[in-house]
């Protein structure tokens, strides 16, 4: 059998710890980049760190352009991408929780020059991911763009982002309890390739942040650290895959269709964790544990805390599978009805 070429990107340098922001000038000059570069921020994490980056780049001589983006928008990609072809700089920035890294990723790859991850917040797994989530392109899921040349995650930044976003980053990692079995579904069913590697790579990281529960409380930095690693680990897998399929499957696409149906009501990995519980249910996969673990840690699991409603949730479900219909899950293979996604709902206690 003649296997496919098949190309893995990863991030060449990952720096994780308390005050490594410090160490940006150290690393951009190790990296090869002496004279430019554009910061992309938020005004928040402008203020937060991106200010920060500038100042240490300067120190350094470096040319530094900041440019402040608000959304994840097609336009706002647009921008950056004018900005880049402006001021010509070697190496972007990206400073944030989600939307700067996904618009400074998208725009960067776009463009033909590579980007240092700089989280604010440990919210989701696209701070390490290839992939980016832009509105206003044809999907409503991520798609291919390049990988972090380097990741700075700053623990004693990231401890000041709230708690609430932590825990979101804490479900992300745990969806991949039934990414990782949908993938497996799609291999056994449609013959799909099956990255055993990188599959491994997500599941462990699910089951090392379930293990490590305990550690999970605010201001404890070794918890914070565990979730950061997992969260890279994830990106990574993505990249070794070539895809997003070890970190996202149907209950990445309950979330998708919720974010549709109720925009902006929670958070990715909120979304996401309530979708682990019903998905692994489904799968026949010890849903409690999953419940268990995401109330202790004072994680939504119901449809209210997610600040929608009932019916919205079972929407939701109605509509996950047509979201992405190459994308096979256990939803494609139980094709439930209506009434079935109610009683899903119902025994898994989100509504
Ligand atoms: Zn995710």
């Amino acid at each position: 059998m003649q296997l496919k070429h098949h190309r893995m990107q990863l991030p060449r340098e990952v720096i994780v710890g308390n005050g490594v922001l410090e160490r940006v000038g150290e690393i951009a000059r190790r990296l090869g980049f002496i004279n430019s570069a554009l910061v992309i921020a938020g005004p928040k994490t402008n203020a937060i760190a991106g200010k920060k980056v500038r100042r240490i780049l300067e120190a350094k001589e470096m040319a530094v352009d900041t440019l402040l983006v608000e959304s994840a928008t097609l336009k706002d990609v647009q921008k950056v991408e004018r900005k880049i072809a402006d001021v010509k700089p070697e190496i972007v920035f990206a400073i944030g929780g989600g939307t700067k890294i996904d618009v400074a990723k998208c725009s960067s790859a776009r463009s033909g020059i590579p980007f240092i991850s700089i989280p604010t917040t440990a919210s989701h797994d696209g701070i390490a991911s290839p992939l980016s989530s832009i509105k206003g392109f044809e999907k409503p899921y991520s798609v291919m763009a390049q990988a972090p040349l380097a990741i700075i995650a700053d623990t004693k930044i990231i401890m000041q982002s709230p708690w609430r976003f932590t825990i979101s980053g804490y479900e992300d990692v745990v969806a991949k309890l039934t990414a990782v079995k949908d993938w497996q579904l799609a291999r056994d069913e449609r013959k799909e390739y099956y990255g055993g590697y990188a599959a491994s790579l997500a599941l462990m990281s699910a089951k090392h942040v379930m293990l490590n529960a305990n550690l999970m409380q605010q201001k404890n930095e070794e918890g914070l650290r565990v979730l950061i690693e997992a969260l890279i680990s994830c990106g990574v897998s993505m990249s070794i895959a070539g895809s997003s399929r070890p970190c996202s499957g149907s209950e990445h696409l309950f979330s998708h269709a919720l974010e549709m149906i109720r925009p902006n009501r929670a958070l990715h990995g909120e979304r996401c964790g309530v979708g682990t519980i019903m998905m692994a249910y489904l799968h026949g996969s010890n849903w409690t544990r999953i419940r268990g673990t995401l109330k202790k840690l004072g994680a939504p699991t119901r449809a209210k805390e997610l600040g929608v409603d009932k019916s919205d949730i079972v929407e939701a479900l109605v509509l996950a599978a047509s979201i992405r219909p190459e994308r096979f899950t256990i939803l494609n293979k139980l094709d439930l009805n209506r009434e079935a996604y109610e009683h899903l709902a119902k025994v898994t206690e989100v509504i």
